[in-house]
């Protein structure tokens, strides 16, 4: 795993594939741990879900590219 990863503050990129159930182990892990305490990313995998609920027959792909964006 990207040590940098899991510094703090990041936010994960990959919270679209977490949504998704595409990421490997550890990573889904490593997003769960980050979600735990980081309300913005929690608000944006809450969205993240519903809309993958909401465009279950939009390809994998199209998900896989969402990022955070907290700019
Ligand atoms: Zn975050």
């Amino acid at each position: 795993m990207d040590p940098a990863y899991q510094a703090a503050g990041a936010h994960p990129e990959n919270l679209g594939a977490y949504a998704l159930d595409a990421l490997d182990p550890a990573e889904a892990e490593a997003v769960r741990r980050h979600t735990a305490h980081c309300r913005e990313c929690r608000q944006q995998l809450d969205e993240l879900v519903e809309a993958k609920d909401a465009l279950d027959r939009v390809p994998l792909e199209a998900l896989l590219d969402i990022s955070p964006d907290f700019a």
